[in-house]
């Protein structure tokens, strides 16, 4: 169970600080443009959201969220925690981990490069062409993933979860270099379905919606030991949840990995739309969303934030 020690310690006004100094980076770094629809948000946007597992016996409400937190944005890449969570339920961890690897890339989210020489396995389900395989794999299971991936987020977020549809449009209008991940990962026999199709799973659960409070709530899970603290309900098994965790610390945040354990010392996913998750094990989960990226495509601000409240409140796993 949650030591409640240090969670304890993290308060409103210890969040609203940590906020305040990060206003400054707001103006550092490029709001993703890439993808049309993503380049609307305006980049002064700032939330910082923390669930302890316990909840917060002086509210009904167990996630403390301050500055824009209660603001939808695209959760982008952060999705693929999700997508990998339905997998793993699914069971087809076994055959899954034939087509996918675990091991760090070292290369931008969205590298065709390794791709090619590795016979269009990828490295890991974190980076694009990872998470298109999972996605493929999801397909494959023969249920409607998109159906199953919105229902799992909203009974775990405890909210209505939907696509941005604009979003997923624009995605899928410039979404040039995923179609080439799939179709060379197709072009190998990896994956198997309609390439389009499978696409289009992709381009939807990347544009999901969600605030930073709702992901901070429905990450809880992966800090439980796979037990969504809200209902009791076990939507992973303890080893499962592990191991997302293992592969969110070495793979969460593209190739600046490396940086974020040795810096922040705690799981991290990250998405294009300027959202982070972080988990620390048994005591909270946390989010941070703040749009603009710095160069390895992470929010700047966001990944400020993380920074200062985990080394404020003692949260490295480390
Ligand atoms: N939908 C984005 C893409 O495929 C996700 C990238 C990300 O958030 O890392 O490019």
């Amino acid at each position: 169970m949650p030591s409640n020690e240090t969670t304890e310690r993290i308060d409103r006004q210890l969040l609203q600080e940590v906020v305040e100094r990060a206003g400054p980076l707001t103006a550092d770094g490029e709001v993703a443009d890439y993808i049309p629809a993503l380049a609307e948000v305006a980049r002064d946007r700032l939330a910082l959201a923390v669930a302890p597992l316990a909840g917060r016996p002086e509210s009904a409400d167990p996630v403390l969220a301050v500055g824009a937190g209660d603001e939808a944005f695209s959760i982008q890449s952060i999705s693929k925690i999700f997508t990998l969570t339905l997998a793993m339920q699914r069971n087809v961890g076994a055959r899954l981990w034939d087509r996918v690897g675990r091991e760090p890339s070292g290369d931008p989210f969205n590298s065709i490069v390794l791709l090619e020489r590795e016979e269009g396995v990828p490295r890991n389900p974190f980076i694009n062409a990872g998470a298109i395989l999972v996605a493929d794999v999801l397909a494959g299971a023969g249920d409607d993933p998109i159906g199953a991936l919105v229902s799992l987020v909203s009974e775990l977020a405890g909210a209505d979860i939907a696509v941005d549809e604009r979003v997923a449009a624009s995605e899928a209008a410039t979404g040039y270099r995923n179609r080439s991940l799939a179709y060379l990962m197709r072009s190998f026999g990896n994956l198997v379905g309609e390439v389009e199709h499978v696409l289009d799973i992709y381009f939807q659960q990347c544009s999901l919606s969600m605030t930073a409070r709702q992901l901070a709530r429905a990450t809880r899970y992966l800090a439980n030991d796979g037990i969504d603290p809200s209902t009791g309900r076990a939507v992973l098994d303890p080893l499962d949840a592990r191991r997302i965790n293992a592969l969110m610390l070495m793979a969460g945040t593209y190739d600046a990995a490396g940086a974020f354990a040795y810096e922040i010392g705690i799981p991290c996913k990250s998405g294009v739309g300027g959202g982070i998750v972080g988990i620390v094990p048994d005591q909270v989960s946390i989010c941070a969303w703040s749009p603009a990226l710095d160069q390895t495509g992470n929010s700047l601000a966001g990944r400020a934030m993380l920074a200062s409240l985990v080394s404020r409140s003692g949260l490295s796993v480390f």
